[in-house]
């Protein structure tokens, strides 16, 4: 799966904001370059503090954004990079049109979670702000979210651990990154 010429890949989490995607990109990322593997990782909060700054929530918008973050991401797979892209990413369409255009393998994860759950963890505060009427194109409440149709893979992290969740994209990635080695680095 990953690119066989330049071992570079995009691995998208995606789902509504709490849901988990962070957490375990992060996980992967530390896994990753624990073990000298080169991985990058394009957190949509950071992004849009950074290249897509001034941008808004509007449909428009995040579709820019997603194109921004799928054009770096593709930049730097390319090189050999396994990027770990964190991103609510809330249209199908954006997704798949980063997993078309790409030279290299795209590892769709859908870090599926109901917004109920999302809404109890709130970790910036988020969900209260739109309940509050303060806060307006919050994505699951008054902003749509397309899940994927086919997914690599599906994390449903409030049924299971963090560390299965990790665990669920290590098994999926590490083959195709040390396939010598994988089976035993998946079981350390
Ligand atoms: P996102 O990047 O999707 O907005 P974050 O990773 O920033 O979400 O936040 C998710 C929150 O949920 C964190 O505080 C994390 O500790 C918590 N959490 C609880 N259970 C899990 C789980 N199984 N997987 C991932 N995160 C979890």
């Amino acid at each position: 799966m990953i690119s066989e010429t330049c071992g570079g890949a995009i691995v998208w989490f995606t789902d509504l904001s709490a849901a988990g995607k962070s957490t375990i990109a992060s996980c992967v990322f530390e896994y990753l370059v624990a073990r000298g593997i080169k991985a990058e990782l394009l957190d949509g909060d950071v992004v849009r503090q950074r290249i897509s700054r001034g941008l808004g929530f509007s449909r428009e918008d995040r579709e820019e954004n997603n194109r921004r973050i799928g054009f770096v991401a593709n930049l730097l797979a390319r090189n050999g990079v396994v990027v770990l892209v964190s991103a609510i990413s809330p249209y199908r369409e954006g997704r798949d049109e980063v997993r078309r255009k790409t030279c290299v393998s795209f590892v769709e994860v859908y870090v599926s979670a109901p917004l109920d759950v999302c809404e109890r963890r709130d970790p910036k505060g988020l969900y209260r702000r739109a309940r509050a009427g303060e806060l307006r194109q919050v994505t699951g409440i008054d902003g749509p979210y397309e899940p994927p149709i086919a997914p690599e893979i599906t994390c449903p992290t409030h049924e299971e651990p963090v560390e299965t969740s990790v665990d669920r994209v290590l098994r999926v990635l590490l083959p195709w990154l040390v396939p010598q080695s994988a089976s035993s680095l998946a079981d350390q």
